[in-house]
């Protein structure tokens, strides 16, 4: 019996190492990939540092019609199991206090290096620039297509990632072949994303950062709250924790719910503390402006906002003005900063989609298909969706080396 053909449609994450895992294994394995290089995603990864996992990684992180569908994939190749193929690779790697994972030398090209050069070293075939634009089933295996070329294969993984940033290969590719093949996806929309507001001074305040709590409200509903620092832009809010909620806001900005946000400049002091504090430095200076009594307090760029946000009209009136209600109205701005949230920015600044192919066609331990034998999937293709801090990039490993493993001992 010849070796196992195996072709994997997608030169990512998920492709690499499923491609790996089937090459060391002794099948003939060939890599599809449309850009001209592989890895192009990924070495955008972590703004160019790559969280490549999280010691953290379970189930409670990611998102999608069945979350549970990422637990047994994740015993299959753990967090260790990457740790460690990675160190064998030659690639050291390092945890922060929360768990972000990243290669030691913090640059994404670490990883891509060692993937490439362990690709190279199992024989897997890499054929770049060759996007496959049909997958036919037939009874001696897979028929691929390329714009002027046929491929046949044993066995195929589906490996394209998702439409997310199209300038690095983002594409609906995968989904398109899969549907071709009788799969079913559900609704896919941007996600980890900056968010936009109603939010009038946003371009006076672009370029702002600020540490700070920020809390969802779905329908007026409390729902989450994330702590990191805040960037103001001219559309509206981005940062680590902006950017993190909004997989909850996407979502129910989808099904025309009402979504607001508020940020709270002072997590560590109460209302009724930063009402004394106010009090006391308005009274110390009586003859100062307001929005110079204000220096110090917050940052400089927000003053003037935050002013008017209070319902104060006049910047420039002094201190001795102020009476009890205005402070308490801006301890309440610092403390409670509402924000409309109308919508996001698009695929070209989202890291990732939300939804996908449906999980509940694909055995949750092989990638397998359970409408056609010898077809698997891979990573963000599938309606998996992982929280921001190197959970997408852990789905990508695990589920690529289950699907690679699998796709060997699919029968002839
Ligand atoms: C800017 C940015 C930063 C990110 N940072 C992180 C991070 O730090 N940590 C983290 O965990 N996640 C991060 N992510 C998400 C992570 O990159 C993805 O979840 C992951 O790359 C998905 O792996 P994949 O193999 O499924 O898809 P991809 O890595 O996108 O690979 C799919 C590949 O398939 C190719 N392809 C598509 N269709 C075809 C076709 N028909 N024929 C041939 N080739 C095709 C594409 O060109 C692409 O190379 C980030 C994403 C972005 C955009």
């Amino acid at each position: 019996m010849g070796k196992r053909r195996i072709a994997i449609i997608g030169g990512g994450a998920s492709g690499m190492i499923a491609a790996i895992t089937a090459g060391r294994s002794g099948a003939d394995v060939t890599v599809f990939e449309r850009n001209d290089r592989v890895g192009k995603k990924l070495l955008a990864t972590g703004n160019g540092q790559c969280n490549l996992t999280n010691l953290n990684c379970d189930r409670s992180h990611f998102h999608g019609e069945d979350p549970d569908f990422v637990t047994d994939v994740f015993k299959c190749f753990t967090i260790n199991d990457t740790l460690n193929f990675f160190n064998s690779l030659g690639a050291l790697t390092v945890s922060e206090n929360d768990g972000r994972t990243y290669p030691r030398t913090y640059q994404a090209s670490t990883i891509l290096d060692v993937l490439r050069f362990e690709l190279e070293s199992c024989g897997v075939r890499v054929k770049t620039q060759t996007p496959i634009i049909s997958v036919k089933k037939n009874r001696s295996g897979f028929t691929l297509q390329s714009a002027d070329t046929r491929f046949i294969s044993d066995a195929v993984i589906i490996a394209c990632g998702s439409r997310a940033a199209p300038q690095l290969g983002g594409t609906t590719s995968g989904i398109d072949l899969l549907k071709s093949l009788g799969h079913r996806a559900t609704a896919t929309f941007p996600v980890l994303v900056p968010l936009k507001t109603d939010f009038l001074h946003s371009r006076h305040l672009k370029g702002t950062k600020v540490l700070a709590n920020i809390t969802l409200f779905i329908n007026d509903k409390s729902i989450t709250s994330e702590y990191g620092e805040v960037l103001f832009t001219e559309y509206g809010l981005s940062g680590p924790p902006v950017i993190q909620l909004s997989i909850l806001v996407n979502s129910a900005l989808q099904q025309n719910n009402n979504v607001k946000c508020t940020v709270d400049l002072f997590p560590d002091k109460t209302h009724a503390e930063l009402k004394d504090h106010l009090h006391k430095r308005f009274t110390k200076k009586p003859t100062v402006s307001i929005e110079t009594t204000l220096i110090g307090f917050i940052h400089k760029r927000l003053i003037t906002s935050v002013i008017s946000e209070s319902g104060i009209t006049d910047l420039k009136s002094l201190s001795s003005t102020i009476d009890i209600r205005d402070t308490d109205r801006i301890a309440s701005t610092v403390k409670n900063w509402a924000f409309t949230i109308n919508g996001s920015l698009s695929w070209n600044d989202a890291h990732i989609c939300a939804g996908g192919i449906k999980t509940s066609e694909f055995n949750n331990v092989t990638m397998e298909s359970r409408l056609i034998k010898g077809l698997f999937v891979s990573g963000e293709v599938l309606d998996v969706t992982g929280d921001c801090g190197g959970y997408n990039l852990q789905w990508a490993w695990s589920s690529g080396f289950a699907a690679g493993q699998s796709a060997v001992k699919v029968e002839l």
